[in-house]
């Protein structure tokens, strides 16, 4: 069955930064390779600074620049670049989301193939084989959603799915937390389309050793036939050694497959496979462009035993008899990620029910393909562990629900390490050391005392059932004497490794982190085997050189240059005892310094994923890493480190390509792991600009748009009229307000009118249940006044008195152009006229829900005191505050059977209090389906700005593809831009806000 999908959510998009019209001069070094690529390729080229940069680093410790990236559009363009490249003796580094954990997706100097723009294809599936071919491009989660209408899926599961491409799984060897069930992606990769170092292209496939097919390929002149040839000698000669040498584990990821390149296949012939060993060898033997995968089947139900011991080697000691009982997974917790999940707001509500004393919970699953009675299951293996006295307790989980608290948990434990402040972090460096599940005890006990020895301490957990422990020495290093501490620790870590028959990678792969160790692992024999393979594939050593494998010295095999010579550790690194970063004089506060902030992009690549969650939206419309927060925090690092010089940050490229397409959804400071919180440094350094260079007419006109529209609202509907014509269509135009977007309508009656006229609040002081000050929102009080009214009627029917505030806005638009001056003063006068009524038993109420958040999150940035902080902590948003309340309860209600679609704002969303709606509008009788959406595209005055208009409209469209997928027969969003974008598509109407639904339903 052939299926093409390439899993766009919105048309390809040209906000590429070249489309902004800037001109971006080639790295001087490269220029020439670049024309040659441009005239050759069919997809885009960057060979500028800002490329270099955004492809400097992964999910690593490493940071080195590449030449330039290319965006291959097809496998001819691959070719192109890989011979383009090598006339130019520059090497080549394919790269999928660059979410590597070793720093195998960083190549210095390299020509880096960005395949996940443009090459992401599922191409072919068959379901009845259980087969799949894909381009390298295809992100894993995209790939298993597209499988599970035939209840398949690709079996490795790293942890990273959302965003690692399949090729970027090959080329590490990836698995994840169910390897003791399925193995890694060597077992399920049968056959490849790769192009080799000379541009030539081969299809890798299982060859009977000396079958015809076997003499055709090796009797050719040409590099395929030399490799099949060497590669067949290496592995009969060294047969001995390979088998010496290889560990016997589930995982083992460290240098080439040479173990597993030939073998007796279900015939009983003994076959030659190529593709075993390009999986696994990062990028360093040639780019796959095509990859036929086998499938598993998903197992249609699966359940938890979570045992709790009272010490972590004890927990080690279980792992081998819990590998006896057919479980799917075996996952450890320690002490350590199970206290810093309680101390989280995020993730203590999945750590809370764990019992007190547990140093060290092991979690094992049990799925439906092994299982028919899970309760007997686990009856079972509580009779080993609890019943034994090993384990003193346990926490079963059958619901879904129930489960996915627990994976939470456990995938929570990187994110919560990586979030500590100041400088020493748990780095990854030997995070993936692998040892036989049997001999982890011991193990765990003496990496203990190397890192006691070398003072420093980590958390373990991950994978214990396959014996890849995730163990991520806390160090600095920024300091010299740290970096040195980190090579002695992976010393003696390899050598304990060895000593148990483990592998130094079981999981993340060589990289810049591991190379250096991988003649130790082997050997002498094999090493020599190792570089002869390289040189046969790759005979200039132009694919990734001195990545798995390096050359001892010039002289050795290869090529006539210094070229993969050499491996260090201490090499290449991010931060490194020469880095220093300036501390801006800030006007927002920072717990840990506005450099820390942006210091905590380590990497991952969480926000590039493109499915769920409300980071990031400006990726998702346009799949440019410089529009993914990472990009940004890359940019950003580079600038206060000294990389880019000091002017550039205030350069008007650097400020529009880096900053102004950030939205400021806040979708990060969620979303984000370690909560890189990129609006509120967008606005920081907006108010820095402003600061040096002044304010735009534009910007100050947004800022200051609540004066503006009381204009519009005192002269509507003449302002309504005056806003149509073409002569004032063009004003607007030249101040820079995107031509083909409706301005709002200004209304006769400002909702502030309308309240006065009807007297103020009709339930008075004495007859209320509660009091609150309702604050109007610039759109609801001049031009959409239909939500204000219907909070005053809902509140009242819920014996509420409203006082409403007409004194000041809240200084979000100012806040959002980084006005930072504008906006303080504003929430100084809100807050001096606030609090009186807040003393006096008053709650805050908003109808728009980024003026509540203005309140309740960024005050507290602005200003400081205990006068913001009680402001801020009693003012919700309208819906939130029935919910809390629980108003809704007194509410007399029609019954309805209406299915309601719920868009929520994102700046609710990032703050955690978006599922309040969703209650309220349920218990008033509504079915709700709410959206995993995120930023709707408009973002205040965003989506108006001419030159942002096509990358609102194409965020836009992500949503409306939601809304239209969705059953509800009505949308309602709370976000009064979120509801013009809306109104604003083609046959769409403006939605009402969620309180209009309520006040429909009242009696
Ligand atoms: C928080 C976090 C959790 C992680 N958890 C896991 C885990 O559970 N298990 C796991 O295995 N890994 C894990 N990783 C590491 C990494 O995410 C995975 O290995 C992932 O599969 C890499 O995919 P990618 O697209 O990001 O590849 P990249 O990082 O872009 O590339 C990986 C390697 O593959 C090579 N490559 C990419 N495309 C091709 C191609 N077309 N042809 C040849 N070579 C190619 C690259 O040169 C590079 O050497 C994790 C990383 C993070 C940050
Ligand atoms: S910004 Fe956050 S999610 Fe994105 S790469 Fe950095 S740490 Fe990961
Ligand atoms: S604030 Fe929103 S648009 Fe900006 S980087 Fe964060 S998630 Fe992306």
């Amino acid at each position: 069955m052939a299926v093409e999908d390439n899993y766009h959510e919105a048309e390809s998009l040209d906000t590429s930064v070249d489309s902004l019209g800037y001109d971006h001069p080639d790295a001087s070094q490269y220029r020439e390779l670049a024309v040659d690529l441009r005239s050759r390729l069919d997809g885009g080229v960057q060979f500028d600074e800002y490329a270099q940069i955004l492809y400097a680093t992964d999910g690593s410790i490493y940071q080195a620049r590449p030449a330039g990236v290319v965006f291959p559009k097809h496998t001819a363009d691959v070719q192109a670049a890989v011979r383009t490249a090598a006339e130019h003796d520059v090497p080549v580094l394919p790269r999928g989301a660059g979410s590597s954990l070793a720093g195998q997706a960083v190549g210095p100097g390299c020509v880096v193939l960005d395949l996940s723009r443009h090459m992401d294809a599922i191409q072919d599936v068959d379901p009845d084989a259980q087969t799949v071919s894909v381009q390298p491009g295809v992100v894993q989660d995209h790939l298993d959603a597209h499988l599970e209408q035939w209840g398949l899926k690709f079996a490795p599961d790293p942890a990273s799915s959302n965003r690692a491409t399949i090729g970027g799984g090959i080329g590490n060897n990836s698995t994840g937390a169910h390897s003791v069930r399925y193995g890694i992606t060597d077992a399920y990769t049968e056959e490849l389309s790769v192009v080799l170092s000379d541009g030539s292209y081969i299809h890798t496939r299982e060859i009977v050793l000396d079958s015809e097919e076997w003499d055709d390929i090796v009797s050719n002149d040409d590099l395929e036939a030399e490799i099949y040839r060497t590669v067949r000698q290496l592995v009969e000669e060294h047969e001995a050694e390979i088998e010496h040498r290889y560990p016997t584990l589930k995982r083992s990821v460290s240098g080439y497959n040479l173990h597993k390149a030939i073998y007796e296949n279900s015939e009983g012939e003994t076959v030659i496979n190529l593709s075993k060993l390009f999986v696994g060898a990062e990028g360093t033997l040639g780019v796959v462009v095509e990859a036929t995968l086998e499938l598993v089947s998903v197992p249609e139900q699966t359940a938890l035993a979570l045992y709790c011991f009272d010490d972590l080697v004890q927990a080690m000691e279980a792992v081998p008899e819990a590998l006896s009982f057919d479980v799917s997974a075996v996952e450890l917790m320690d002490d350590e990620v199970i206290r810093l999940a309680l101390e989280s707001t995020q993730y203590a509500q999945y750590a809370e029910p764990i019992p007190d004393g547990t140093e060290a919970a092991l979690m094992l699953e049990f799925d439906s393909e092994l299982h028919s009675d899970f309760e007997a299951a686990i009856e079972e293996t509580n009779g080993h562990f609890v019943d034994s006295g090993a384990a003193f307790d346990v926490l079963k989980a059958y619901s879904s629900e129930a489960q996915a608290k627990l994976w939470k948990l456990r995938k929570a434990a990187i994110p919560l390490l990586m979030s500590l402040e100041g400088d020493p972090k748990p780095y990854p460096f030997i995070e993936d050391a692998t040892v036989p599940p049997e001999e982890l005890a011991e193990y765990v006990q003496q990496f203990e005392t190397v890192l006691d020895e070398h003072d420093t301490s980590a958390a373990y957990f991950a994978h214990a059932g396959s014996g890849t422990l995730h163990i991520r020495p806390i160090l600095n290093l920024k300091t010299e004497q740290e970096i040195e501490t980190m090579h002695s620790i992976t010393e003696d870590v390899t050598d304990l490794v060895l000593e148990h028959h483990g592998s130094f990678s079981g999981e993340h792969g060589d990289g810049m982190a591991r190379t250096e160790f991988t003649p130790k692992m082997y050997g002498p024999k094999l090493w020599q085997a190792f570089k002869t393979l390289k040189t046969a594939f790759d005979p200039e050593w132009l694919m990734h050189p001195g990545n798995v494998v390096y050359r001892d010295t010039s002289e050795d095999i290869g090529p006539d240059t210094k070229r993969g010579t050499g491996a260090d550790m201490r090499e290449h690194l991010r931060y490194g005892a020469a880095y220093s970063s300036v501390e801006p004089q800030t006007e927002l506060d920072y717990s840990d310094g506005f450099s820390h902030l942006v210091e905590l992009c380590n990497g991952c690549g969480t926000c590039r994923q493109t499915d769920s969650a409300t980071m990031c939206p400006t990726y998702r419309a346009s799949r440019e890493e410089i529009q993914a927060t990472r990009g940004r925090a890359n940019m950003l690092r580079a600038a206060i480190s000294g990389e880019l010089s000091e002017d550039e940050l205030y350069s008007e490229r650097f400020q529009e390509e880096v900053l102004d397409l950030c939205v400021g959804c806040k979708g990060c400071a969620s979303d984000c792991p370690t909560g890189v919180d990129m609006a509120k440094l967008k606005t920081e350094l907006k108010h820095h600009y402003h600061q040096k260079e002044g304010v735009s007419l534009r910007e100050r006109l947004f800022a200051d748009i609540d004066r503006l529209f009381a204009l519009g609202s005192t002269f509507a509907p003449l302002s309504n009229w005056l806003t149509q014509i073409p002569g004032a269509r063009r004003v607007l135009e030249q101040i820079g307000i995107a031509p083909d977007r409706a301005l709002p309508p200004f209304t006769r009656e400002s909702f502030e009118d309308w309240f006065e006229a009807r007297g103020g609040s009709h339930v008075p002081p004495s007859q209320a249940d509660a009091r609150v000050v309702l604050f109007p929102d610039t759109y609801t009080n001049y031009c959409y006044p239909e939500p204000g009214i219907a909070a005053v009627k809902t509140l009242e029917a819920a014996a509420v008195h409203i006082e409403l505030f007409s004194d000041n806005p809240s200084g979000r638009p100012s806040y959002s152009k980084g006005l930072l001056d504008v906006a303080k003063r504003r929430a100084d006068r809100n807050v001096d006229a606030l609090l009186p009524y807040v003393e006096d038993g008053y709650d805050v109420v908003f109808i728009e829900p980024s003026d509540a958040v203005m309140f309740q999150d960024e005050y507290l940035d602005l200003l400081s005191g205990t006068a913001v902080e009680r402001v801020s902590e009693n003012a919700y948003g309208v819906l939130e505050y029935l919910d809390k309340q629980r108003l809704d309860d007194v509410l007399n209600v029609e019954p309805t059977d209406e299915q309601l679609t719920y868009h929520g704002h994102c700046n609710q969303k990032a703050t955690n209090k978006d599922h309040h709606a969703v209650g309220v509008l349920r218990r008033v009788g509504y079915t709700v389906d709410p959206l995993d959406s995120g930023c709707c595209g408009m973002a205040g005055s965003f989506g108006y700005e001419a030159e942002h208009y096509d990358i609102s409209q194409a965020i836009g469209r992500i949503l409306f593809g939601q809304v239209e997928n969705s059953p509800g027969e009505q949308v309602t969003a709370p976000g009064a831009s979120c509801r013009s974008q809306l109104g604003d598509r083609d046959g769409g109407e403006r939605p009402p806000h969620p309180i209009e639904k309520v006040v429909e339903v009242l009696e």
